[in-house]
């Protein structure tokens, strides 16, 4: 990870007019569905075709890929379409028969990136080659395992690496299928600028019709392309189906993408503005979901209040929160006037929350 400009190198020379673009189905199911899919993305950006040809299903019993022989077909779309291919290896046999089969770019999935022992079998498995290898962020939030993983494929003198950024689970329903947690995927843009970073909105938004927007705040993020599945028929895909969308759909939405390719004094501030107010979006996106949380304890206190027909209104402890926000406002360069007038907004907003409550 030392020669820095190295790890962008694979990509420089793409020459790329536009975002990188890796697409395909979820799942190669048949010969047929891989290469009519294939047939309609060429003449198209996308560089890379991707499928999955094994399958990490959560439950036993789901379509767990059609293994080896898939690979034959991703053979036959490069013969006959010109793209190039890539597909998620788990275990050191994997490797060694997508390498057989000439696959360009190998990724590692979430699920495998959680695993220092697997990734390390890829890892040695993969030693020195010259195909181009992605690393998913591991299915939980923790940056250390991220990095650790490509540090691992780093050290197996892998030249051509990179991330894809896929959103991370959690208990909590949310929105998203997965969380983007897109403070993570800025600090490691942060620690490593040359490492490519590729966007996965369909394994973050679980949802077709949510793909544009979280590509588009990934393109203002400065990620470097994007994996979006695809299908032509996605509502009788395999695996995935409420994610993918059809051919057609994903050229409109690269039509549509607001993509910053001039290099110009005016463009590079355009672009700096824009990535500014991408983290502060998220940052803000943060906040509310704070607060809401902040709220729903307020709920809670409302109701043993309730319980025990207790003041709402507790001054000491109120005194005593803003004292030590005040402070630790301070730490982070926030003015005391500003702590104070937030604080102040909050609290009313939590009395209003346990008074109603109270009074339901
Ligand atoms: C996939 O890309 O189809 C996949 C299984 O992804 P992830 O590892 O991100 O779940
Ligand atoms: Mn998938």
């Amino acid at each position: 990870m030392e020669n820095k400009k190295e790890l962008r190198a694979w990509l420089d020379d793409l020459k790329l007019e536009h975002p990188l673009v890796i697409a395909g189905p979820c799942s190669a199911e048949t010969e047929e569905q891989v290469l009519k899919i294939a047939n309609q993305l060429k003449d198209t950006d996308v560089s890379y075709f991707r499928a999955g040809i094994w399958k990490p299903r959560t439950r036993p019993g789901m379509f767990e890929g059609v293994g080896a022989l898939g690979l034959k077909w991703l053979q036959k779309v490069k013969a006959e379409t010109g793209l190039k291919t890539a597909t998620e290896v788990a275990n050191a046999a994997h490797v060694k028969l997508a390498l057989e089969h000439d696959v360009d770019l190998l990724w590692i999935g979430a699920r495998s990136t959680v695993s220092p022992f697997i990734v390390q079998e890829i890892a040695d498995a993969l030693k020195g080659t010259d195909k181009i290898v992605l690393v998913k962020n591991p299915v939980n939030p923790d940056l250390a395992l991220w990095l650790g993983a490509i540090e691992r494929l780093a050290t197996a003198d892998i030249k051509k690496l990179g991330v894809i950024h896929r959103g991370f689970s959690t208990y909590e329903k949310t929105k998203y299928r997965n969380n983007p947690e897109w403070q993570m995927a800025i600090e490691l843009q942060t620690k490593f600028p040359d490492l490519p970073i590729i966007n996965d909105p369909s394994h973050i938004t679980g949802r077709r019709d949510m793909i544009f927007d979280v590509s588009q705040t990934a393109l203002d993020l400065n990620f470097d392309g994007l994996m979006i599945e695809t299908h032509f028929d996605p509502d009788n895909a395999w695996s995935d189906a409420a994610q993918q969308v059809t051919p057609q759909t994903l050229v409109q939405i690269m039509k549509d993408l607001k993509i910053r390719k001039e290099t110009d004094a005016e463009a590079e501030y355009n672009r700096s503005l824009d990535n500014l107010r991408a983290q502060i979006d998220v940052v803000d996106n943060q906040i509310i979901s704070l607060l809401g949380k902040r709220m729903k304890a307020a709920d809670g206190i409302g109701s043993l209040k309730k319980q025990k027909n207790v003041a709402v209104l507790q001054s000491k402890r109120w005194n005593e929160i803003l004292g030590r926000m005040v402070l630790e406002g301070q730490d982070h360069g926030l003015s005391e006037e500003f702590i104070l007038k937030m604080f102040k907004a909050i609290h009313q907003e939590s009395i209003n929350h346990q008074e109603k409550i109270i009074n339901g």
